[in-house]
Formats: structure tokens, C-alpha cells, sequence
């Protein structure tokens, strides 16, 4: 899978990439990152990329023509591909979006700065905008850096084990059951005593009840979109009385 990345700072790309999973995959040619300088898609002598905003107001704003031009050259050098705008009025990024866009071939991501993009990049041609969450940061490139880490470990083969991506918090819309490692007793605390006996299929139940108990305190808007069998739903109900009166738990009916 390829990522472009289309910015006014590309040397902010360079570490988070260049470690770990990321690199990684990098060199098993399992992901291509690119990151290409939106100032080098300018045609005037300055090498402009923003103006004064219509209508007047503070800031400024992106011009449209250079993010046209990396979308059109990109697209011409690479191949046809989904474009994606970083910006707080998009689709809030979750665990569902990022599995819808692994299965894009090739992305690029079209990173603002200051006031925000010219909207007639976004009408004519972007795919689709994409927030982070209801805050606003500086620029794009931080944003579009957590859309290739989340999108880049679902492709096969970039986490190793197979459990890794599909035992964890969001998939199934449940949060995963609590961690433990060594030491056994840390500061006088303990390691839930059915972790240590071996018994995988205690475990395993330990495990799902967990991961309802933590879901129902903390997410329980989680499970109203979670379709779940017989056998978990008479485990999620039994957990429902177990913790016992707290108004945030959501319908049965809902569930
Ligand atoms: N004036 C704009 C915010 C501009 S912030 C508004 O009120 O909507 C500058 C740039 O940072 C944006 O163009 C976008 O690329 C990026 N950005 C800021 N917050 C973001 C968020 N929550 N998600 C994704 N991108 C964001």
C-alpha cells in the first residue's frame, strides 16, 4: 500500500516513520510512504502557498492551485488514488474508517496549515475529509501521521501475529481486557489469580468478561453497535448485574 503525504514541512515526517513497526514495513515493501513538499507543486517565482482569506478576518489560507497540482501530478506518476483532506470538519477517525481505508491501493493525504484549504480543493478534488477528533491542531502533518500509523498496521504482514490487530480495543466494538506481565506481585499488587492457573478456556472467558466490564463502564455507547451471540449476551448480561445500578449502561433493547 502506498501513502503520499502532501505538506509545507516535510522534515516533520521524518522520525515518526523511520522506527520501529513503520520502518519496517517500509523495508519489507509491505508500505511506501512518500512525502512530497506542496511547495514544489507552486508555479509562481515566490513559491506561494497562501492568501488572504475573501471577505477579510484574521489568518490565512491555503491556495488552491498547488494542492490541485500535487493531486493531479501525484496521480499521473503513481496511478489513480483516494484523497484524503486532514481537517477537523471531516469523518472522525475510528477503528471502522481506518479498516475501510486499508483497503485502498494508494492514499494520498493533503495536509493544512494556518486558517485552512481553499474550499474548492475540497469540492472538487477530495475523496473525502478526515478529522482526528473534536480539537483543532496547528497543521495536518500530525493528524495524517496517526491516519498512516493506525491504516499502516492492518495491512498483512506489518504486525506480526495474527491476534495482534484482531484481539484489541475497538475491533468488535469492545475495549480489550486489562494487560499483565512479570513481575507476579508489583508494589503489593497481584496478577489476577485465572492468568496464572493455565487453564486457556477460563482464560479466554476471564478475558471477554473483561473486556464486556470495561466496555459497560467506560463505552457503553460501544455496545449499541455491537452484534454479539446468545452465549455473550447472557455473559454481558451477567456482568450488567455484577457491576449493578449505573445509570450510563444503555438499553438492553439497544444492544
Ligand atoms: N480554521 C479551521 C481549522 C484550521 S487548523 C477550522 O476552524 O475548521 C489548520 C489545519 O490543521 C487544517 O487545515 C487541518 O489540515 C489540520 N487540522 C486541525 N485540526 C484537525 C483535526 N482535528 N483533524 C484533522 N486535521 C486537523
Amino acid at each position: 500500500m502506498e501513502f503520499h503525504l502532501v505538506t509545507l514541512f516535510p522534515e516533520l515526517f521524518e522520525s515518526p516513520f523511520s522506527e520501529s513497526i513503520l520502518k519496517r514495513a517500509q523495508e519489507k515493501k509491505l508500505i511506501q510512504i512518500r512525502v512530497h513538499n506542496l511547495r514544489e507543486y507552486t508555479e509562481d517565482r515566490h513559491r506561494v502557498t497562501d492568501d488572504y482569506p475573501f471577505g477579510g478576518g484574521t489568518g490565512m489560507v491555503m491556495k488552491p492551485e498547488p494542492f490541485v497540482s500535487a493531486i493531479r501530478g501525484l496521480k499521473d506518476q503513481f496511478g489513480s488514488a483516494h484523497t484524503v483532506l486532514m481537517s477537523p470538519q471531516g469523518t472522525r477517525l475510528d477503528q471502522k474508517k481506518v479498516w475501510e481505508l486499508s483497503t485502498r491501493e494508494r492514499l494520498i493525504i493533503l495536509c493544512g496549515r494556518y486558517e485552512g484549504v481553499d474550499e474548492r480543493v475540497r469540492e472538487g478534488w477530495v475523496d473525502e475529509e478526515i478529522s482526528i477528533g473534536d480539537f483543532v491542531t496547528s497543521g495536518g502533518e500530525l493528524p495524517a501521521m496517526l491516519v498512516v500509523e493506525a491504516v499502516a498496521r492492518l495491512v498483512p504482514g506489518v504486525v506480526s501475529g495474527e491476534t495482534a490487530t484482531t484481539d484489541e480495543s475497538f475491533e468488535n466494538n469492545l475495549l480489550e481486557y486489562p494487560l499483565y506481565t512479570r513481575p507476579r506481585v508489583f508494589e503489593d499488587r497481584g496478577v489476577p489469580e485465572v492468568l496464572l492457573n493455565g487453564n486457556h478456556e477460563d482464560i479466554r472467558r476471564w478475558r471477554k468478561e473483561m473486556s464486556f466490564r470495561r466496555t459497560l463502564e467506560r463505552r457503553p455507547d460501544l455496545l449499541r453497535q455491537t452484534e454479539l451471540e446468545e452465549d455473550d449476551l447472557r455473559l454481558l448480561e451477567k456482568v450488567r448485574r455484577d457491576i449493578g445500578g449505573c445509570d450510563s449502561l444503555p438499553d438492553r433493547k439497544n444492544i
